[in-house]
């Protein structure tokens, strides 16, 4: 194989290394952003959880606080049997309303907060079902992934394969050695045709003069991109 065809060869197989390549990288990104909303969403779940037990203890300790309010009307109505005077029967009539219209705030309140906390509870399940599709969905999405940059894998395997063979062909060293210095720093192209007198790696035009060496068979490079370039058979 002539240089110039060995070097194309290997451009084709390359090229296809670099497609496969930026595609691994590529495909766990979108997966980042799923497990990033996963975890933002499961500690809001915490955070609702914690809500729900904060008001629970508050709603507990208001039942307790109206149990015991309620003993003391109790209490005080069973006084007022017991009064002598009606100064006292009055003074304590009106204390029991009194008692019995701050039982009623605190009834109110509770009522409130039993209404809060049904609330939460059936946000908490809504997320917790949510959360449980999403796992079913991000776990299902990794698989996919996972298998996807594995065939990839296998593929850059081959095409490595099928570079060495290329290479094994016989390749001048220094040649093999500018290509790829060539592809190492432009990534994706070391060598490319020249069409209508313009290189297709940076388009821009190639000087006649060195379009004829081309013609003759000698290999040159872009004097503006570094690239090799080659003429096609037929330009
Ligand atoms: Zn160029």
């Amino acid at each position: 194989m002539k240089d110039i065809d060995a070097l194309k060869e290997l451009q084709k197989i390359d090229g296809e290394i670099f497609t496969i390549k930026v595609d691994i990288e590529e495909k766990p990104k979108g997966l980042k952003k799923l497990e990033d909303d996963f975890i933002a969403q499961s500690l809001a779940l915490k955070e609702l959880e914690s809500d729900l037990k904060t008001i629970q203890l508050e709603h507990k300790e208001k039942e307790l606080d109206l149990q015991s309010k309620e003993a003391v009307v109790k209490k005080q109505k069973g006084q007022v049997f017991q009064v002598k005077t009606n100064k006292e029967l009055y003074a304590l009539q009106l204390e029991i309303e009194k008692e019995n219209a701050d039982n009623s705030l605190l009834e109110d309140a509770i009522l409130l907060m039993l209404e809060k906390i049904d609330n939460i509870i059936q946000s908490i399940a809504q997320e917790k079902s949510k959360l449980a599709h999403d796992q079913i969905q991000l776990n299902k999405n990794k698989a996919d992934i996972e298998l996807v940059i594995k065939e990839l894998n296998e593929k850059l395997e081959a095409l490595h394969s099928s570079r060495k063979r290329v290479i094994e062909t016989g390749v001048e060293p220094q040649i093999l050695e500018l290509y790829e210095r060539i592809l190492e720093n432009k990534g994706e192209l070391a060598i490319v045709p020249v069409e209508r007198e313009m290189c297709s790696g940076c388009n821009r035009s190639v000087r006649p003069q060195i379009v004829n060496e081309l013609r003759l068979g000698k290999m040159k490079t872009c004097e503006n991109c570094a690239r090799i370039i080659y003429v096609q058979e037929d330009e």
